[in-house]
């Protein structure tokens, strides 16, 4: 479903259309009572110049105050509905937004940058607020009295009301030609906010890369010159701002002027009553604030599409599958997979990562998956995971093509301990609990002892609940990596996806939760890559994986006696290892 953003807008507009109905009505009757008051001062000149009566004095002292009493009290209603509605609709749009978000493809974040993403969803979907309540209010309010005035101005008199009708069109342009600078201007600002939050965002996450590389300097001087370029360009709007309005007020002025020197005529030739002139100049007064707030309403409609556009950029972002969609399986899976002749190239990739890959593995399975770095194991791993999309008919889990049911059945059944590790500011129990929102915090315990974690954790503070700062960054590299193995094993998985996920540990940890991994994985299906060969040595099927092809695969001993590169890696490995013992 694709939408054009102002399709969008109006589709927000219409779910608010009857408060906003009332609104409108509380801004109509608001712009008439102001304008009857006018009406009042001008009858009343003409009244009391013919004779001051206390009666006259008071009355009119009272229809006065009385029009503005009501004029105020739709004003307030005015706002209340119309200003309320917006936060209403702002409030629809952030959780639209956000749900948006969480539904576009993982590939969709390869290319974006989190705070330009920010930096929409703050400032563009603010500016867009000021276009749904403000900017509507006023643009209501002063057509209505700018009608109104003009109206009862004609009643007045015909040759002032024309010639101030000629000076319409000169504001129309004015508002026309600075509207449509101020607007692309505006553009230029708030892109260039977002690749300052952009850089700023990666900058700060990565704090300890600066650091290490002694660059805070030129990180400051970088910044220094975008916030210089920012500044700039909010400069280019306000010259153009400072030039909108005060020529605006100078027109109006020499209107005023125009109008004056003809009124005063027709008051000497008595064609006009001083109470009828003074009237006209006020409602002519009563004009100008509306005909200024039609300028800068231009700037927040501008300001507000341009807003729109951008937030709709986003919004025209094809989702992902849906977590729902397809047909479920009737029963729990069991985590049979079968890869037939399944050939992969990522988007914008010029050659397939993955190549005619053809792999069985029975229910209750371990296969160890080794292979050069950028073999593409993780690849082949994110493709059984639908993390990104397999061809069609190439991955098969019981039986069922993965394409035909729901990849939230799918994810449920998964446990996955990706090769990078991303914890959230929380505690590590409920870093853990992530795996399964209603683990028990026994369940939770023993995903941590089996993860080999309890030693570590009987050291911290307030042990499992200790928090661990932002993604983590109070634990090791070796702890990190086994709360997200606990992350994984808490949710009792069909199948165990681990890429690397012993790589920051040393050989003994390793060994001791392979050895309770043992345990948990009778049953389940087990996916391991690793570099190390000890991490894969005991699974019942190996393969090795070069430059997207599988190129060797057995048990182990098989692999040792085909004397490729399996035997050279573990050959390696353990002379590695004996030297580290002797040393
Ligand atoms: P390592 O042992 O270093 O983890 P790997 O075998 O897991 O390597 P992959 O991460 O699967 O390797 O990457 C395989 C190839 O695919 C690499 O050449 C990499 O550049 C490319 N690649 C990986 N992820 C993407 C992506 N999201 N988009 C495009 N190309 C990618
Ligand atoms: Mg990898």
């Amino acid at each position: 479903m694709t939408l054009s953003p102002l399709r969008r807008l109006l589709g927000y507009f219409s779910r608010h259309k009857a408060a906003l109905a009332l609104g409108a009505l509380c801004v109509a009757a608001s712009g008439a009572f102001s304008l009857l008051k006018p009406l009042i001062v001008g009858n009343a000149v003409n009244e009391l110049a013919k004779a001051v009566t206390r009666g006259a004095l008071v009355r009119y002292g009272l229809l006065l105050v009385g029009a503005a009493a009501l004029e105020g009290f739709f004003l307030f209603l005015q706002r209340r509905i119309i200003i309320g509605e917006s936060r209403r609709i702002e409030y629809e749009m952030r959780n639209d937004f956000y749900a948006h978000l969480q539904s576009l493809p993982v590939s969709y974040y390869q290319e974006q940058r989190t705070g330009d993403l920010l930096s929409r969803a703050t400032n563009d979907l603010a500016s867009v607020r000021m276009l749904v309540g403000p900017a509507v209010m006023h643009v209501l309010s002063s057509l209505i009295v700018v009608a109104g005035a003009f109206v009862m101005m004609l009643r007045i008199n015909r040759e002032m009301s024309l010639l101030a009708l000629a000076g319409v069109p000169v504001v129309v342009w004015m508002v026309q030609y600075f509207g449509q600078r101020i607007h692309l201007k505006y553009k230029a600002v708030q892109d260039y906010f977002g690749d300052i939050s952009a850089r700023v965002q990666e900058n700060l996450a990565g704090v300890r890369v600066v650091r290490a590389f002694g660059r805070e300097h030129e990180e400051q001087e970088t910044f220094a010159r975008m916030n210089r370029e920012f500044v700039e360009r909010n400069r280019t709007v306000i010259r153009l701002t400072a030039l909108f309005y005060p020529g605006l007020h100078a027109m109006i002025g020499v209107l005023f002027g125009i109008i004056f020197f003809v009124g005063s005529r027709q008051m000497i030739r008595g064609t006009l009553s001083i109470g009828s002139f003074i009237a006209f100049q006020l409602y002519l007064g009563r004009m100008v604030w509306p005909l200024i707030a039609l300028g800068w309403v231009t700037n927040l409609f501008q300001r507000g599409m341009a807003s729109m556009v951008r937030l709709h950029e986003v919004w025209s972002v094809e989702p992902d599958v849906r977590a729902d969609s397809g047909e479920p399986l009737d029963a729990p899976l069991r985590g049979e997979i079968d890869i037939r002749d399944l050939t992969f190239t990522y988007g914008g990739a010029s050659r397939p990562t993955l190549r005619d890959i053809d792999l069985h593995v029975d229910s209750g399975q371990t296969i160890g998956i080794v292979g050069r770095t950028g073999s593409g194991k993780s690849t082949l791993l994110a493709l059984i995971t639908r993390t990104f999309e397999p061809p069609p008919g190439t991955i098969f889990i019981d039986g069922r093509p993965i394409e035909s049911f729901p990849p939230s059945q799918l994810r449920h059944s998964i446990g996955a301990v990706p090769q990078e590790t991303f914890l959230f500011s929380e505690s590590i129990a409920e870093n853990i609990r992530f795996g399964r929102r209603n683990a028990s915090s026994d369940e939770v315990q023993s995903s941590a002892a089996m993860a080999g974690l309890s030693g570590d954790v009987v050291t911290f503070p307030q042990g499992l609940e200790t928090m661990i700062g932002e993604r983590g960054i109070t634990l090791s590299g070796g702890q990190k990596q086994r709360t997200a193995i606990a992350r994984a094993l808490v949710r009792g998985p069909a199948i165990l996806i681990l890429d690397d996920a012993l790589s920051a540990v040393d050989t003994n940890t390793e060994e001791q939760i392979l050895r309770s991994l043992r345990e948990v994985r009778k049953g389940r299906t087990a996916l391991i890559v690793s570099h190390r060969v000890s991490s894969v040595k005991d699974a019942d099927h190996i393969i090795v994986i070069d430059d997207g092809r599988i190129v060797e695969r057995g048990t182990h001993d098989a692999l040792l006696a085909r004397n490729g590169y399996y035997a050279d890696l573990y050959h390696r490995q353990t002379l590695e290892e004996e030297i580290e013992e002797l040393a």
